[in-house]
């Protein structure tokens, strides 16, 4: 049993990561701002547990997680807190860098000033994990693949926050020794996310019957990661990966947007058949291109298999199927949030 961090556990990826730990026997403290992405109803199952501790916070207020570390001691810190969508950082850059790398930085520093007051072993084997995302390396042409060693080339104000925070995290390592570890993570799909992203926002359109919106020519390429199996990538960098190392994480599974949402099209007609009989493939349109839209990500993930053994569980077959299924299973989860300020409209354009 180990005492966990957590911060942004209230949002798509870090709560799938906090209910598994939470299962597995392990103590988690949640701390969470609560800003649009993140929902408490994901978090339900928690409730009567003392294995978990919610707290309303912000990763950037030093004080509180001071308090935090040296009221629950935790045997590692795991960062998914952040301002997540591409569309809103070209809307409103400052929120991800305040949150993604002035946020971070408090963290950093915070966690820094525990860790050098732990002795012994609670010291030695002391980890501050960050969860940072494939798009820092920019866009790949029709060949090739992100490598760890790929130059940082991010292209959108929400890539260009995480990878600043990326070198912050690195820098806490060589300047204080702070033993650090960085996941760089292909788009995840599957339960609790936050109906903006591509995914879950067609399943809502399309059931709906409204018209799936596909940016520019639809042959914008994505490596598809089914969420369980980051959660689990992130769990094994965790008890294995070398400090100071960055580990990517991907699927296999390259599908260009256009091929994602013919998949779910198709999967629906079986499942929730439109009223009118028609498929609901009729329901795309395309529309204008999101600005500077990065061609094509793609992991070489060779790096996680070969040192910790891990590679994917899903296919993007079996797991977008299954996401499909949760959607139509869990709708009054996805009700709570379009009761809210979010209507699936288009941001960013
Ligand atoms: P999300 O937007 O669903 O959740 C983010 C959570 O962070 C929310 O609960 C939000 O309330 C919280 N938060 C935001 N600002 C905060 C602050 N200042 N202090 C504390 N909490 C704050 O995001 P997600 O998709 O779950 O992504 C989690 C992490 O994984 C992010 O760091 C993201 O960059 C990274 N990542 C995401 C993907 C993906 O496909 N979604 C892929 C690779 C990496």
């Amino acid at each position: 049993m180990k005492t966990l961090l957590v911060t942004g556990g209230a949002g798509f990826i870090g709560a799938n990561f906090v209910l598994k730990a939470v299962a597995a026997g392990n103590r988690v403290v949640n701390l969470d701002k609560l800003t649009y992405a993140g929902n408490l109803q994901t978090l339900a199952a928690l409730e009567d547990t003392p294995l978990h501790t919610f707290v309303k916070g912000d990763i950037g207020d030093r004080e509180l997680i001071k308090t935090l570390l040296s009221e629950h001691r935790p045997d590692a810190v795991v960062n998914f807190a952040a301002e997540s969508h591409v569309d809103r950082s070209i809307d409103g850059p400052a929120a991800f860098i305040e949150t993604n790398v002035v946020g971070t930085l408090g963290l950093l520093e915070a966690t820094r000033d525990y860790w050098r007051g732990l002795e012994g072993d609670a010291a030695e084997s002391f980890r501050f994990l960050h969860v940072s995302t494939d798009e820092v390396y920019g866009s790949l042409g029709d060949e090739g693949y992100f490598t760890e060693t790929t130059p940082y080339a991010p292209n959108s104000p929400y890539s260009a926050s995480k990878a600043a925070s990326d070198h912050l995290v690195r820098a806490f390592h060589h300047t204080y020794g702070l033993p650090v570890l960085t996941t760089n993570c292909s788009n995840n799909y599957g339960p609790y996310q936050f109906p903006e992203k591509l995914i879950p926002l067609v399943i809502q359109k399309a059931l709906a019957g409204e018209s799936l919106p596909i940016y520019g020519d639809g042959m914008n390429v994505r490596d598809w990661l089914f969420v369980e199996d980051h959660c689990d990538a992130i769990r094994r960098v965790l008890e294995a990966g070398r400090v100071g190392e960055t580990y990517n994480v991907g699927g296999n599974s390259e599908r260009a947007n256009i091929v994602v949402v013919k998949t779910i099209c198709a999967i629906l007609d079986d499942v929730a058949p439109l009223a009118s009989g028609q498929p609901h493939e009729s329901l795309i349109t395309f529309v204008r291109d999101r600005p500077g839209h990065d061609r094509r990500y793609a992991i070489d993930a060779r790096k996680l298999k070969n040192e910790l053994g891990w590679s994917p569980a899903h296919t993007f077959e079996t797991g977008i199927r299954e996401t499909v299924q949760w959607y139509l299973e869990n709708k009054p989860w996805v009700q709570g949030i379009l009761d809210g300020s979010y209507k699936l409209e288009r941001l960013g354009a």
